[in-house]
């Protein structure tokens, strides 16, 4: 095994993200999805001037003198309710009771709130105004037809759908969310809901990794557990490769005789693009492509395959979602010195905590890679090179981990 660097793998990875995918898919299909073509809105908004208060729509001329010493009456001769308008043209003297968002009638031109008048049957007095065209929103104000109202990249929030209904969009063409498949090997792996015979353990990536595929926000197209057996594994892969952008293998990448995902994905027309990482955990992380599928074989232990997923796959999927993503990084103050003696990079897991107004970074007093416990609860990792030593109290670099961000 050739170790590469974590920087080669990023960098060799980052040439081979698999292109993005677009659709056009119903509104309800879209949230959190990106833009892949301008939306032109349809119609002005608002569509037509309507009032901005409950209260009394009225013609300027008619309530313009209104002041400290001098009120104005008139007649109220009908109402314009939401979703019911007010048909008659509205002459001197008369006034419309109106509602929020209601159609202002024909010829008038002012809303009066209704703190600002006293009803008795049907004459009003109007107490107090401000300037004409007062409490109307008038069509258009907001945008009109042919408006750019969602940039081509730009991600469907709550706020752009709503915006989109608004307008009677139906249908927008959007960057379609990568699709991921999982295939976890191992003969000794049975379902978590049963109970382990001597050596079998329960799988456990299985639930972990498509946690993190959702958490990526990418589709879980397709899933398998096999046997280590060459056929069965191969056969695993070609049906996710049919389907997926992604291919995810968990086990079965190590030196032993049973590790046998590069053969079968090599069979499976896969090319490798490495296997061999210098660092810890994730040193047999494997990398292959066939066409415009990427294939990462995991390493089977619990941390290697979710510390690998988070820095190497999430990442990508972001990027295949038409979205950016860097890894977020925070200083911190370490709470225990710690050396790398091996000739690997460490990912050193830690808990960031708040303490004397600082952020302090805990390390993990165990980090080996099966014990899931040094990454569940784990807010990021330091990188530390071989032979190095983090010093305590000192500032250290902590890159976050993906899953409360
Ligand atoms: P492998 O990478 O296949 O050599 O597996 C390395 C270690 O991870 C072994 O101890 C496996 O039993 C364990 N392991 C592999 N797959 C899983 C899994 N899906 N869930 C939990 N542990 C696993
Ligand atoms: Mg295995």
């Amino acid at each position: 095994m050739d170790l590469i660097s974590i920087q080669e793998a990023v960098k060799i990875i980052q040439q081979n993200i698999p292109p993005i995918q677009t659709d056009a898919l119903t509104l309800e299909l879209t949230s959190g999805l990106v833009v892949a073509q301008d939306v032109l809105a349809r119609e002005a908004s608002p569509l037509f001037t309507n009032s901005a208060m409950d209260g009394f729509a009225v013609k300027w001329s008619d309530v313009s003198k209104t002041g400290e010493k001098m009120s104005v009456t008139l007649h109220i001769i009908g109402e314009s309710i939401a979703g019911l308008p007010f048909r008659q043209h509205v002459e001197t003297g008369q006034a419309v009771q109106i509602n929020t968002g209601a159609v202002l009638p024909d010829g008038t031109d002012t809303v009066i709130p209704v703190e600002h008048t006293v009803q008795n049957n049907d004459r009003v007095v109007i107490t107090r105004i401000t300037r004409k065209g007062q409490f109307i929103r008038p069509a258009g104000a907001e945008f009109e037809s042919g408006a750019v109202l969602c940039k081509t990249g730009t991600i469907l929030t709550p706020g752009c759908l709503g915006l989109l209904a608004s307008q009677g969009i139906l249908s927008i063409k959007v960057i379609l969310p990568p699709r991921v498949s999982l295939v976890v090997t191992g003969s000794e792996l049975i379902p978590h809901d049963l109970k382990p015979e001597p050596g079998q353990i329960r799988d456990a990536n299985t639930i972990m990794l498509s946690s993190m595929i959702h958490a990526s926000n990418a589709k879980n197209v397709f899933h398998t557990r096999t046997d280590d057996n060459i056929n069965a594994v191969r056969q695993g892969i070609n049906k996710a490769a049919d389907v997926s952008d992604l291919v995810i293998v968990s086990g079965g990448v190590s030196m032993g005789p049973h590790d046998l995902v590069k053969p079968a994905a090599q069979d499976a027309g896969f090319k490798k693009l490495f296997w061999g990482v210098r660092q810890k955990p994730g040193k047999p992380l494997y990398v292959a492509k066939k066409d415009n599928t990427l294939l990462f074989g995991l390493p089977g232990n619990m941390v290697s395959a979710l510390n690998s997923f988070a820095f190497y796959i999430h990442p990508i999927l972001r990027q295949m979602a038409g979205k950016t993503f860097e890894h977020k990084k925070v200083k911190a103050v370490l709470s225990k010195s710690f050396t790398n003696e091996e000739n690997r990079t460490v990912y050193l897991r830690v808990q960031l905590l708040t303490q004397n107004n600082k952020t302090v970074a805990r390390p993990f007093a165990k980090q080996d890679s099966h014990m899931l416990t040094s990454i569940d609860q784990a807010h990021g990792f330091i990188l530390v090179e071989p032979g190095q030593t983090i010093v305590q109290n000192n500032k250290v670099t902590v890159t976050l981990y993906p899953w409360d961000l």
